[in-house]
């Protein structure tokens, strides 16, 4: 069981798979005013950054479900790192369905939402692990600027326009959902910037160690044309943010 392997080749020194940055992370674990012990679940959990900063911060502890070993594995190590690995656990596995046996403070989906088909799915999911009082987190592309056309949409890797809505129709969604917008931290440009341009020396160097790899050419193919497609379209279009929900 992994995810395709472009991602654990590009993304391989991440800690962070998104474009949010260890400080709005920091911001994010504050403004939830999260309380010692409160217990958190995150579905696609990466390399674990959010579960162990906000451990070690906040005396939090909890689950992430991740469905890559190489990720997950980095999460232990960086538990250990942190010293929280009394606190949170880390599963290799798929999140798809994935409900907590005891109920959670805060169920977290940063980044993956394609795991239960979409907002919607993931939001719907999350809540039957959440406990009354508890706060559902979405981490989710929004249109920064309208795409004007279908190719500049695919250019953002976006399938289609209507993959994403901009960011108030986005937030009205929620509301639809029967959700209170109670916070949420946007990633910005800079943010963008770590996520996506922090591949681009990974992939460099990962072609230094793999000049054989049969997956080289792949590679050296998006180290050559990332740059410019990125700054062209995901950085100008694509907005990202986490948002705070809550039942009505
Ligand atoms: N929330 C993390 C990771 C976001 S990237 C962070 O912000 O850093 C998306 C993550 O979803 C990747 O780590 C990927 O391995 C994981 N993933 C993809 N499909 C999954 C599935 N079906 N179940 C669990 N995790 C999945």
């Amino acid at each position: 069981m992994d995810i395709p392997r472009i991602f654990t080749v590009t993304e391989s020194a991440h800690r962070i798979h998104n474009p949010i940055t260890p400080e709005k992370l920091a911001v994010l674990g504050a403004a939830l005013r999260l309380e010692p012990g409160t217990r958190v679940l995150d579905l696609g959990s990466g390399s674990g950054e959010m579960l162990c900063t906000w451990a070690r911060d906040h005396g939090v502890v909890g689950t992430g479900i991740d469905l890559s070993p190489l990720f997950t594995e980095q999460a232990k190590r960086r538990a250990a790192e942190l010293g929280v690995a009394g606190q949170v656990e880390f599963i290799h596995g798929d999140a798809a369905g994935y409900v907590s046996g005891e109920k959670v403070g805060v169920a977290a989906c940063v980044g993956a939402t394609w795991i239960a088909g979409g907002v919607a799915g993931t939001i719907a999911l999350l809540a039957r692990s959440l406990r009354p009082g508890g706060i559902i987190l979405v981490g989710e592309p929004y249109w920064r600027q309208a795409p004007p056309t279908e190719e500049v949409a695919r250019a953002c890797l976006a399938g289609s326009r209507a993959d994403f809505l901009a960011l108030p129709e986005l937030l009205a969604s929620f509301g639809r959902l029967g959700y209170d917008v109670v916070e949420m931290v946007l990633a910005d440009q800079d943010g963008w910037d770590r996520y996506e341009a922090a591949k681009w020396l990974t992939m460099r160097r990962w072609l230094e160690a793999h000049p054989g790899d049969e997956f080289a050419k792949e590679v050296r193919a998006q180290l050559t044309s990332e740059p410019a497609r990125y700054a062209a379209y995901t950085r100008e279009y694509l907005g990202w943010g986490v948002f705070a929900l809550m039942p009505r």
